[in-house]
């Protein structure tokens, strides 16, 4: 599978028993890149370092979607640094793109590599001789940025992750996304249908589609995120898709009518909705009212009674209002969705949003947070109890060691059971049964066989 530049001019010899350490921070797309990175190395020869070994390569996928990113991401440089003395250090990823002259100066920080550059981090070892100085820092400024870093990995997991789009046109206001990764683009549907075909052959069973702003699919080759969908469920041997998250302007009737008739999208959406009143929405400049957002919600359940809808809020944002809060609140708690991912509003540098008046404090930011986060559970426990005592089909990923095996329905209800190895990237037919101990999956009462070649979407009964 080819989804780098060829190792031609890299001598391989050098990195003969070496072994590499990677951390990300941040999004799916990142850890989905990360683990495309992982695999170069492992195909130059480079093994991934065990627990408790000491790495001479560290490679650290960075985030800048808030200040606590930032600080967590020179956190983790510093400490890789030292528990890997000498290790061959490269950082890359949103905060390197943004900041990598400054990181290029942090302490035994070899190469930084801007957003363009993630798939280059191989060319880039040389000969693994650490700088004595500062480290290298390549990046182009974001706005020239326009070249598709291809990435489909499985990484530690059973499901792949297929990067379809990179970047983002939309310029919220209290967003740095757009500065980071650049402008919108995407590979052609020929390419990601074949690297779908790569990931069925490798016995890749489920898909999850990964991007910036995965509904704005098709600007730069002229097709559409629709089109994409369509193809993509017909590929052979790839029983189960998700789509990782779809703004809600962009998620249209059409796409969700498909999908509640696929073969093989699951009905499980991810929403981001960002702020509950007009007025925040507005703030954000984000494309839409809450009346669109409610449509939509109800659209999906008007076709997919079952599926799971997940809604990204953000807290405490300037300009909302302890009122425009309650409001967000109640209309929050009127939607029929299944779980809220709620984030606390954070400055980020150069962005719009610093020039909105009302900025709420963090006591108050903390405070919205968990009322949203007790929403939030309160509607995932009601969703999972409407699935206790019902047929469903569950596929299996590898469990960590002495934990019991867990998976996920086609509509995103974590499933746990005792261990079985012969059920790991199975798709297996069950009986669900009540709550795990902390509540956080259901358990099950009865196997009641594999279901790999069956239709891989339940029929609730
Ligand atoms: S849609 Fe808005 S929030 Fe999402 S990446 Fe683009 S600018 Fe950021």
């Amino acid at each position: 599978m080819e989804y780098y530049p060829k190792l031609t001019m890299i001598d391989k010899t050098v990195f003969k028993d070496k072994k590499a350490k990677y951390f990300t921070l941040g999004c799916k797309l990142n850890f989905s890149e990360t683990a495309t990175i992982e695999r170069q190395l492992q195909e130059a020869g480079i093994r991934t370092a065990r627990a408790g070994e000491i790495a001479d390569i560290c490679v650290i996928n960075s985030c800048a979607v808030t200040q606590e990113a930032e600080k967590k991401c020179r956190q983790v440089i510093h400490k890789l640094i030292r528990q890997n003395p000498g290790a061959f250090v490269v950082v890359t990823g949103c905060y390197a793109q943004l900041s990598a002259e400054r990181l290029s100066k942090e302490e035994g920080v070899d190469v930084v590599l801007g957003i363009d550059k993630k798939g280059e981090v191989l060319e880039h070892l040389g000969r693994l001789e650490k700088h004595t100085e500062c480290g290298e820092w390549f990046a182009q400024p974001t706005k020239d940025v326009r070249n598709f870093v291809h990435s489909c990995s499985r990484g530690d997991r059973t499901r792949y992750f297929l990067k379809v789009q990179d970047g983002c046109d939309y310029f919220c206001t209290y967003c740095t996304i757009p500065f980071a990764r650049g402008r919108s683009r995407n590979p052609f549907i020929s390419e990601l249908v074949e690297k779908a075909r790569m990931a069925a052959d490798e016995g890749g069973k489920e898909i999850v589609i990964t991007g910036v702003n995965i509904g704005d699919f098709g600007k730069s080759t002229g097709e559409s995120f629709t089109s994409l969908v369509k193809e993509l469920d017909g590929v052979d041997g790839i029983l189960r898709y998700r789509i990782s998250s779809i703004e809600p302007n962009l998620l249209t009737d059409e796409i969700i009518d498909y999908v509640a008739k696929s073969r093989s999208f699951m009905p499980h959406f991810h929403i981001p909705l960002q702020a509950g009143s007009d007025e925040v929405l507005k703030l954000m400049h984000r494309r839409y009212e809450t009346a669109l957002f409610a449509a939509k919600i109800a659209k999906v359940r008007e076709v997919m009674p079952d599926a799971f809808i997940g809604v990204d809020v953000i807290v405490g944002t300037r300009g909302e209002s302890e009122e425009l809060f309650e409001q967000a609140y109640e209309f929050i708690k009127g939607l029929d969705i299944s779980q809220l991912h709620v984030f606390s509003y954070s400055e980020r540098p150069g962005t719009k949003a610093l020039k909105i008046e009302g900025a709420v404090s963090p006591a108050e930011k903390h405070r919205r947070s968990k009322l949203l986060i007790a929403l939030s559970e309160e509607k995932r426990i009601a969703f999972y109890e409407r699935f206790v005592g019902k047929e469903a089909v569950v596929l299996f990923e590898k469990p960590r060691s002495g934990m019991p095996i867990g998976g996920f329905t086609d509509n995103y209800i974590r499933v746990e059971m005792p261990h079985d190895k012969c059920f790991v990237n199975r798709l297996v037919q069950v009986r669900l049964g009540g709550f795990n101990e902390d509540k956080s999956a259901l358990t099950v009462t009865e196997v009641i066989g594999f279901a790999d070649m069956a239709e891989s979407k339940t029929s609730f009964s």
